[in-house]
C-alpha cells in the first residue's frame, strides 16, 4: 500500500478485514461473490490486462451497462494504474467516436446491448487495439472477456500506483455541451469514499442495490466504492426495471438505495400496487435534481421513510452538499449543506470567491472539495475557467446558480449559462418550466431567451403537449401566483420532442444554436 490508499487498495482493505462477507451479487448471471473471491478475479483481470500490453496511464474504455464486469475492470484498471474510463451505454455510435478518440483509449470493453453502437463507431477508432466481449456470441475481432479474466495469475499486482496518479477519466453528461473527460485521481476518490460513507451512516451490514448506471459517477463513487470500502454488499441489476429492484430488494434485504427522482417516482407507484416486502430498506438516495413533494410523499408511504439527497457534479466527484433525512420535509426542495470537508460559497458569477453576495440573493455556486478533478482532459481552457486558486484554496465554479436561506441550505436555482436578462430582469428558466409542466397538458417544457433588439432577450417557451393552444398557456401563467407578468414566456415552440441527452436532461444549448431537429409550429402572443 503507499502511504495513501488508492482505489485498489481500498478493496485490499476489506479483503483483508472480511474475506468471507458477500462483495457482489450479479442475479443476471448468478454469481455471488465474497470479497476474497470478488478479488481473486480482480486480479486475475488485472494481470490478464498487464498480460495484453496494458500499462500504467492506458486508457480502459467500457459501453457495458451494470454488471459485475464493470465492477470487475474498475478495480482491475486501479491496481495496474490504468485509467478507467466509463462510457454511457446508450451512447450512438458517433459519441462513442468522439469520446474513446478524446481519450485515446487502448482498450474497449462492450456487451451484445452496445454491439451495434461500437460497431458503427470502430472504423474510426484509431487507438483501440484491443475489444473485449462480454457475452458468449464473441465477434471475430474481440476477445472473451471471460477466457481473458482466467488467463490472468490471481496474485496481487506488483505494479506501484499512487495517491496522485489518474484513477479515471469520467465525460460529464454532455447537457450544456460535448461531454467533457473529467480527470480523477486515486486520493480524491478514496477521500470522497469516506464522505460517503459518513453521510450515508453505511456499514459493513449494509446490502446496496446498484440500478442506477454504474457508467456514471453517482452510482460508481457514491455507491460501489463506498460500499466496497466500508465491506458491505452490491448487489447490481443489468438496467433499472422497477417490479424486478422490488423483488431484489425483497430477496436480498436490500437497505440502501440509490436512484434518481424520476426513478422513485417509478418505483413509487409499482410498490403501491405490489405487496412485495421492502421493509428492509432503510435509506434513499438521489441526486441530480430535488425530490418533486409528492413523489418524496409517496415513497414514504411505499417504501422506507429516510432519504438523503446529495447535490454535485462530475468534477467534484460528484457528492458535495449533503440534505441529511432530518432535513427533508423542513426544507423541501433545498440541496442541504455542505459535505464533511467541503466549503460552499455563492457570488456574484464569474467574480472571486471574497465577491459572495447576501443571504437569499442568488449567485454563482462554488465549491472548495478535497475530491476535485485534477482538470479537463486535452481541455485547458476549460479547466482555467473552472479551476481557481484563491487564497490557497481551489474553488471549483459550478456554472450553477444557487441561494442561501437564512440557516445557511443551499437551494440550487438553475444552470447560469441559462439564465434569461429580459428588459434588465433576471429570469431563471427552471421556475418558469415548473408552472408550465403544472398545465395537464404540458409533457415537457424548455424555456429561454431568444435575441430581441428591443428587450435584449424574450422569453420563449418549446413545449411538448397534448392538445392546448399558446393563448391557454398564456392565461394559465398569468393566472399563476408564481409568475411575475415579465417572466411569461413571448413565444410558445410546440414540437413533438425535445433533445436530450442519454441521460435525459434537455440540451438547451441544441435548441439555442438550432441544432436541434424540431420542427416547431410557433404561437406567438401578442
Ligand atoms: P455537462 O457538464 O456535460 O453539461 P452535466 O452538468 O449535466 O453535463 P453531471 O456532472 O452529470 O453533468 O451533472 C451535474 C449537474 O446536475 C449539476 O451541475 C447540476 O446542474 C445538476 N444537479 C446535480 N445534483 C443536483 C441536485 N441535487 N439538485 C439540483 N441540481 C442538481
Ligand atoms: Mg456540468
Amino acid at each position: 500500500m503507499s502511504e495513501h490508499p488508492t482505489i485498489g487498495d481500498t478493496l485490499e482493505q476489506t479483503v483483508d478485514r472480511y474475506p468471507d462477507r458477500d462483495a457482489i451479487v450479479y442475479p443476471r448471471k448468478d454469481q455471488q461473490w465474497s470479497y476474497a473471491e470478488f478479488d481473486e478475479r480482480v486480479n486475475r483481470l488485472a494481470n490478464a490486462l498487464l498480460d495484453a500490453g496494458i500499462e500504467k496511464g492506458d486508457r480502459v474504455a467500457t459501453v457495458l451497462y451494470n454488471g459485475s464486469e464493470m465492477a470487475l475492470t474498475v478495480y482491475a484498471c486501479a491496481k495496474i494504474g490504468a485509467v478507467f474510463t466509463p462510457l454511457n451505454f446508450r451512447l450512438p455510435a458517433g459519441e462513442i467516436e468522439y469520446i474513446v478518440n478524446d481519450a485515446s483509449a487502448e482498450l474497449l470493453l462492450f456487451e451484445s446491448a452496445t454491439r451495434e453502437s461500437v460497431e458503427g463507431a470502430r472504423p474510426a477508432l484509431e487507438t483501440v487495439a484491443e475489444y473485449v466481449y462480454i457475452d458468449d456470441d464473441v465477434p471475430e475481432y474481440a476477445t472473451d472477456f471471460y477466457e481473458l479474466l482466467e488467463s490472468g495469475s490471481a496474485d496481487r499486482p506488483t505494479v506501484r500506483v499512487a495517491e496522485d496518479d489518474v484513477y479515471a477519466f469520467i465525460y460529464t453528461s454532455g447537457t450544456t455541451g460535448r461531454p467533457k473527460g473529467v480527470v480523477h485521481e486515486h486520493r480524491s476518490m478514496v477521500e470522497h469514499n469516506l464522505i460517503c460513507i459518513a453521510e450515508g451512516r453505511m456499514t459493513r451490514d449494509d446490502v446496496g442495490l446498484s440500478i442506477m448506471p454504474l457508467y456514471h459517477c453517482a452510482e460508481l463513487h457514491c455507491n460501489l466504492f463506498p460500499r466496497v470500502h466500508r465491506g458491505a454488499t452490491s448487489v447490481i441489476h443489468h438496467e433499472f426495471e422497477p417490479q424486478a429492484a422490488l423483488e431484489a430488494i425483497d430477496e436480498h434485504d436490500v437497505s440502501l438505495l440509490f436512484c434518481a427522482p424520476t426513478a422513485w417516482n417509478a418505483l413509487s407507484l409499482t410498490a403501491a400496487e405490489s405487496d412485495v416486502d421492502v421493509s428492509s430498506l432503510r435509506l434513499g438516495l438521489y441526486g441530480a435534481a430535488p425530490m418533486p413533494e409528492q413523489v418524496l410523499e409517496n415513497c414514504r408511504e411505499h417504501l422506507c421513510e429516510d432519504y438523503l439527497q446529495a447535490y454535485g457534479m462530475t468534477e467534484i466527484g460528484p457528492a458535495g452538499v449533503f440534505q441529511p433525512p432530518e432535513d427533508q420535509l423542513s426544507k423541501q426542495g433545498s440541496a442541504g449543506v455542505a459535505a464533511l470537508n467541503h466549503e460552499l460559497r455563492v457570488i456574484e458569477p464569474d467574480g472571486d470567491p471574497d465577491q459572495t453576495v447576501a443571504d437569499g440573493e442568488i449567485g454563482e455556486i462554488l465549491i472548495a472539495s478535497p475530491c476535485t478533478m485534477r482538470e479537463y482532459w486535452n481541455r485547458p481552457e476549460a479547466t482555467e475557467r473552472s479551476l481557481r486558486e484563491h487564497d490557497g484554496t481551489t474553488w471549483y465554479y459550478t456554472g450553477d446558480l444557487g441561494r442561501f436561506d437564512d440557516d445557511g441550505y443551499l437551494y440550487v436555482v438553475d444552470r447560469k449559462d441559462d439564465m434569461i436578462v429580459s428588459g434588465g430582469e433576471n429570469i431563471y428558466p427552471a421556475e418558469v418550466e415548473d408552472v408550465l409542466f403544472s398545465h395537464e397538458a404540458v409533457e415537457e417544457a424548455a424555456v429561454l431567451g431568444e435575441p430581441d433588439d428591443e428587450w435584449g432577450q424574450l422569453v420563449v417557451a418549446y413545449v411538448v403537449a397534448d392538445d392546448v393552444s399558446a393563448e391557454e398557456l398564456d392565461a394559465f401563467a398569468l393566472e399563476s401566483d408564481h409568475l411575475a407578468d415579465f417572466k411569461r414566456p413571448r413565444a410558445y415552440y410546440f414540437v413533438d420532442d425535445l433533445p436530450k441527452n442519454p441521460s435525459g436532461k434537455i440540451q438547451k444549448f441544441k435548441l439555442r444554436e438550432d441544432e436541434a431537429d424540431v420542427d416547431p409550429e410557433a404561437e406567438t402572443i401578442a
